[in-house]
């Protein structure tokens, strides 16, 4: 059966290099994907003199291009980059985009990782964007009586029934993405003003190799999985009707 998939993650790029080989793989079985990016990537650049539209169009223009290697859609929230708080308001647009494109999986982050690899603290955009969607999965995005102005636009509750978020500290599913790792490195270096392909290839090898060791593979993506239903006691008790 041909699913619908739906990322929300933070900027451009990051759907890419958070899940692009297990994206590349599904795009290939035929399923649909939407990417939706909640800010424009407004602050990556490091160039002073560029203006906030420049890089919006430029990584625009890079999220076209590695759109088109998935045959995804995008959809863009336009929040400003850099200062992403896990608000309300975010969560209503979530629901609103969850509920329009009525994905049967959802990917996004873990909002419980706050360091990774040793190196990296991950940015307060990964975890407010991830918070934001674990938030608006339960219970908005199934509830009508939350954010009922979203019924009168016509958007009824929808229930996902898969959710996969990564990068996580945590994961229980991993993902062989060895066949399409040289398809991811060409996938994110989509995003040319922000990756080049040498340093990119050396860090995400260094990334895949290091979530695969625990899943017995050479190079993987890994994730925390959620299997959601139309109710938490039905989820739990594995109904197979849902
Ligand atoms: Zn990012």
């Amino acid at each position: 059966m041909k699913k619908t998939i739906l990322t929300l993650y933070a900027h451009p790029d990051d759907a890419e290099t958070m899940a692009g080989g297990t994206l590349l793989k599904w795009a290939a079985e035929g399923h649909a994907i939407t990417l939706c990016l909640i800010t424009g990537g407004d602050k990556g650049t490091a160039d002073p003199a560029d203006s906030s539209a420049a890089v919006i169009a430029r990584r625009q223009a890079e999220q076209a291009r590695a759109a088109a290697r998935l045959g995804a859609e995008v959809i863009t929230l336009g929040y400003e980059d850099g200062t992403l708080q896990p608000t309300l308001e975010l969560r209503r647009d979530l629901v609103r985009v969850m509920r329009r494109v009525r994905p049967d999986v959802v990917v996004a982050g873990d909002p419980t990782v706050w360091f990774r690899h040793r190196t990296y603290i991950n940015h307060p955009d990964h975890r407010a964007a991830a918070q934001a969607a674990v938030e608006a999965l339960y219970p908005a995005v199934k509830k009508a009586s939350i954010f009922p102005e979203l019924i009168g636009e016509g958007l009824e509750p929808h229930v996902v029934g898969e959710v996969w978020l990564g990068p996580t500290n945590e994961p229980d599913t991993w993902v062989d993405i060895a066949g399409v790792f040289d398809e991811k490195i060409a996938l994110i270096c989509e995003h040319a003003s922000q990756f080049r392909p040498g340093p990119a290839r050396a860090a995400f090898e260094r990334i895949a190799s290091e979530a695969g060791r625990a899943g017995g593979l050479a190079l993987a993506e890994s994730f925390r999985t959620l299997r959601l239903g139309a109710s938490t006691v039905q989820a739990l008790a594995g109904d197979p009707a849902r």
